[in-house]
């Protein structure tokens, strides 16, 4: 593919981020606290979560050995940082979860697999394909506020999912106001970290795949953190009223 043609694909995916902006504010993904039925054959919760997020880190580990992408160190960092975040998700979050005996619709699976396949392919094979990064890009002030950014976004969020899976005891079922750190100001740090994270790729890869993962990223996150702030206020009417949902003090 040619470096225009695959820009316009970029591009087009970027589009589409935009587009599922307003049906992800209308209609909120049925899985977790907003599982309903109606949306066709559902799926093991924990084995949903490990289907639907392998395809990313299968697709980015395929172009980078398949194509010598070891040898060259920033595409190596980045690699690393891909992989830290997506073996957690699909190899160790979906099990430390405390949602034994919960389903998810399949369909929700086979888009999040849409979502995994368009952004690990548009990213693996910039990497594989047009990247140009020399050595001196690891001394870049983007890549090294990057990496921070990416650093503090991926600890912010584990440490909420941590918190949150932690609420229930082992077997134990429903829902608990969060209390504590940032979710005394937003109540979903965990989504507010993941926007973080991978704002702070984007800006040490300096690519447009990995802005479009961003901005995909933010278009997935801050609607579904919009709809748990407004379930918690509707569930628990001593809800924190001073919290905000996703960005603090402003969102
Ligand atoms: P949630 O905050 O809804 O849930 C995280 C875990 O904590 C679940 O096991 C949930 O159980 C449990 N939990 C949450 N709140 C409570 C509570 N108040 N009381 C008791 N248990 C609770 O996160 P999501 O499911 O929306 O997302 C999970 C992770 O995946 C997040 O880190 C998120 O950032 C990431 N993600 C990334 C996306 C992307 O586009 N990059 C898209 C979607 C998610 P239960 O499942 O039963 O509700």
């Amino acid at each position: 593919m040619s470096a225009e043609s695959f820009n316009l694909l970029v591009w087009g995916w970027i589009a589409l981020a935009f587009i599922v902006v307003p049906l992800e504010l209308k209609v909120t993904a049925p899985y977790g606290r907003h599982t309903k039925s109606g949306w066709g054959p559902m799926i093991d919760n924990r084995l949903g979560w490990i289907i639907m997020e392998i395809p990313s880190w299968a697709l980015m580990t395929y172009f980078f050995f398949t194509h010598g992408l070891s040898s060259n160190t920033v595409i190596t960092v980045l690699y690393a940082c891909w992989s830290i975040h997506y073996i957690n998700r699909f190899a160790i979050f979906p099990l430390r979860t405390r949602t034994k005996g919960k389903k998810m619709p399949v369909v929700i699976m086979l888009f999040a697999i849409f979502f995994n396949i368009g952004n690990g392919f548009v990213n693996g094979y910039f990497l594989a394909h047009f990247a140009e990064y020399t050595n001196a890009w690891l001394s870049d002030p983007r890549f090294i506020a990057g990496i921070a950014i990416f650093a503090t976004g991926f600890f912010i969020n584990q440490k909420s999912d941590t918190m949150l899976i932690n609420l229930r005891k082992p077997g134990e079922t429903g829902y608990k106001i969060p209390k504590g750190w940032l979710f005394e100001r937003i109540s979903c740090p965990n989504h507010f970290g993941e926007v973080v994270e991978w704002a702070g790729f984007a800006l040490m890869a300096w690519s447009l795949p990995a802005a479009s993962f961003a901005i995909w990223t933010a278009a997935n996150l801050i609607p579904r953190a919009l709809s748990h702030h407004k379930w918690y206020l509707d569930k628990f009417p001593d809800y924190p009223h001073q919290r905000k949902a996703v960005i603090p003090y402003i969102l």
